[in-house]
């Protein structure tokens, strides 16, 4: 099996894996503590936490603060509706694009959702923002189409605005210089960490109310126990991220290049410059993807979303870049990076193309 599907998740680092087993049992099973306990055993485990918020942190611009959360999705949840534009009424203004963890949360406001449209290259459309606007989400790294947003742009704006800015780097951490925002989400599962852990970055300055409450740690924003095992993971995995970003980088650029010969009878989704080159959003007129990803079964991908796919419902991504329905349904996602190979590619596209060409559409 070829797995080739690195937007919905990543392969676990062996030197994640590694720094996790320590916090699981540990040696003479003194590793279960509990990070909020002031004795040895909570002590140890609380001195992992911090270390691993450090190693998290440093993906970050300087200043600021990291609050670990379960997941994005939370960290995304917290930020949206915790600060104090959402909390006094004010609507919200987000991209078409965005996850549904955003995309949902912010219809929750009190103050509603406005979207910004994006352009059929897949990046933001807007010169300014709508009247009410006091919070604004858009995300660096598109999940489903991989493009990157002029994030510095949608700043000035966001502040022209007086708006508090909200971005989802789950698609950028680890691989490029994370945005400049009020609050940042991501999530250790994109960037070869555990599953079940994320974080919340919050520029330095920045409050908010927190949406769950209880034993306070977190400073108070994020109730509950951590777990250092996770969390251990997560720095593990964000250490390794930082040392390999401009290695894991080339070699997804050389992959790139591979996969666009390989896949040349296929249309790319989205802009081909302004793109996490990890992300081959293709599609092909008349293709029945169900009948393909059945057909290739040895190869781990997606069709469009890993979310949408399964619901039978074209993306909503693809359809805000200008696709018509049909069209979204065409479309297959390739992802791919750190341990993918040349070879993987090539044994996937010659699957893949020859599927198609199977259904008359080669
Ligand atoms: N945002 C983006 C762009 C994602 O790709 C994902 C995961 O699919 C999320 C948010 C949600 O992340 P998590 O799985 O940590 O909740």
């Amino acid at each position: 099996m070829i797995y080739l599907d690195y937007q919905a998740t990543t392969p676990l680092a062996p030197e994640a894996r590694e720094a996790m087993l320590r916090w699981l049992d540990g040696p003479g099973g003194t590793g279960f503590g509990n990070p909020h306990s002031p004795h040895r055993y909570g002590r140890q485990a609380e001195a992992a936490v911090e270390l691993a918020r450090e190693r998290v942190a440093a993906l970050f611009p300087p200043g600021g603060r990291v609050i670990f959360t379960g997941t994005a999705t939370e960290a995304l949840n917290m930020a949206l509706l915790g600060n104090e534009q959402a909390r006094a009424g004010k609507a919200a203004s987000v991209s078409a694009i965005e996850h549904s963890a955003v995309f949902d949360t912010a219809e929750r406001l009190k103050g509603g959702r406005h979207v910004l449209p994006v352009g059929e290259d897949g990046l933001l459309w807007a010169d300014a923002l709508p009247d009410g606007t006091g919070v604004v989400a858009v995300m660096q790294v598109n999940n489903e189409i991989g493009t990157i947003q002029p994030m510095v742009e949608v700043a000035r704006l966001a502040k022209q605005a007086g708006a508090f800015l909200v971005c989802d780097a789950v698609q950028a951490a680890g691989k490029m210089p994370v945005a400049m925002a009020d609050a940042v989400a991501i999530s250790a599962h994109k960037l070869h960490g555990p599953k079940g852990i994320g974080a919340l970055w919050l520029r330095q300055g920045v409050k908010l109310d927190p949406i769950i409450t209880g034993g306070g740690q977190e400073d108070g924003l994020r109730s509950g126990t951590l777990s250092p095992a996770l969390i251990a993971g997560f720095g593990a995995a964000a250490k390794l991220a930082a040392e390999r970003m401009e290695a894991d980088a080339a070699h997804v650029e050389s992959l790139w290049d591979r996969a666009l010969e390989l896949f040349d009878g296929w249309t790319l989704n989205g802009s081909a410059e302004a793109r996490w080159h990890g992300n081959l959003s293709l599609r092909k007129d008349g293709i029945d993807v169900s009948r393909l990803m059945s057909d290739a079964r040895g190869i781990a991908f997606s069709a469009g979303s890993a979310c949408a796919s399964g619901s039978g419902k074209p993306s909503r991504v693809l359809q805000a870049i200008g696709l018509p329905a049909k069209l979204a349904k065409n479309t297959i996602r390739l992802g791919f990076g750190r341990y993918t190979t040349g070879e993987d590619l090539e044994e996937a596209a010659a699957a893949i193309n020859a599927a198609a060409q199977a259904q008359g559409a080669g």
